[in-house]
């Protein structure tokens, strides 16, 4: 599949109408970071860190983290990487954690709640991703905030480890980013000040679909039922991309979804101009998106809105379907 886009793999995805849409891809080992070559993405959109911390029967080291992110750091070879911070709890128990008795884990103490509360690992892992970076520019964002406060708090753990990090004599990053997933409904309505602070927000659709449409993830019966192209979520999709606009926040899409072309062809076409995938998915996106006027999708959308159909997927596929 790789062979089959070779020959887009170095142009990028610009649409027909002159949109460029910039394609990152998902990883969370080290084995994934060739792909960053072969793939052609501009670089790692999504460094899911717990799978370190998976893997292993005890709390990994802080020497042992910060060897590993420096190697992620070289590999990537200057390209961008965003480091999100250990999303765990609940349903990810790690093995050395004792396990919380939730009555539903997705709606419970995890990923950020559980660094805020507990922060000694989010320290730890801050002061790795510190030392790591060596001077070079650091990007963190943190997982699952569902309210203003938990960023500012976050963020402020960031300026911590850093203070802390100088006191000690260890080199700077050049220079630090932090941003949040927006993966529960809450954010998207947060104070316009949020957005302001936030340096950047990547959307987390697996769990933000979840939750939006009350659909386990992990369940097929009910996750089956509901579209990512349904009218409702697209809107709220737009309703994010607008809000983003607005005060000049940087937006990209990380969950699944980015991946797959039909859906990231609406994405772009609502705003989207940044997409993190799974490296397989970037040639097939990109194919698509060099084939594809977003004035003459997003009028596909709107035909669609005005008719009262409740998903816009029918009418994209008939769409594109005439067009080849
Ligand atoms: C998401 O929720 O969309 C996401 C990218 O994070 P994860 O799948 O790791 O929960
Ligand atoms: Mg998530």
């Amino acid at each position: 599949a790789v062979e089959r886009y070779a020959s887009i793999r170095d142009k990028p995805a610009e649409t027909v109408c002159g949109s460029v849409v910039g394609l990152h891809m998902n990883a969370g080992l080290m084995a994934d970071l060739p792909s960053l070559q072969g793939s052609g993405a501009e670089g790692v959109g999504l460094f899911r860190t717990e799978l370190q911390f998976l893997v292993r029967n005890q709390m990994p080291r802080r020497s042992e983290l910060s060897a590993l992110y420096a190697r992620v750091l070289d590999a990537a070879g200057g390209k961008p990487v965003i480091f999100r911070t250990l999303d765990i709890g609940s349903d990810k128990v790690l093995p050395y954690m004792k396990p919380n008795d939730e009555p539903n884990p997705a709606l419970g103490w995890r990923a950020i709640r559980v660094g805020l509360d507990k922060p000694g690992v989010m320290r730890m892992q801050l002061q790795a991703l510190i030392r790591a970076a060596d001077g070079r520019p650091l990007t963190v964002m943190f997982p699952f905030v569902a309210q203003y406060e938990e960023y500012t708090l976050a963020r402020a753990e960031v300026d911590k480890a850093l203070e802390r990090e100088a006191r000690l004599g260890h080199v700077l990053p050049q220079k630090v980013e932090v941003g949040a997933m927006l993966e529960t409904p809450s954010l998207a309505f947060a104070p316009t000040k949020f957005f302001e602070e936030v340096g950047f927000l990547s959307i987390g659709g697996n769990d933000l679909k979840q939750f939006f449409f009350a659909a386990d993830r992990e369940n097929e019966r009910v996750r089956r039922r509901y579209d990512t192209l349904n009218v409702s979520f697209l809107s709220f999709i737009e309703r994010i991309v607008e809000r983003c606009a607005q005060t000049d926040t940087p937006l990209s899409f990380c969950g699944e979804d980015a991946g797959r072309p039909v859906e990231a062809l609406c994405f772009a076409a609502i705003g989207l101009r940044r997409l993190s995938m799974r490296p397989a998915s970037i040639g097939p996106v990109k194919s698509l998106l060099r084939r594809s006027n977003l004035d003459e999708v997003r009028k596909v959308i709107a035909d669609a809105r005005h008719r009262g159909d409740m998903n816009v997927r029918p009418a994209i596929m008939d769409y594109l379907r005439d067009q080849k």
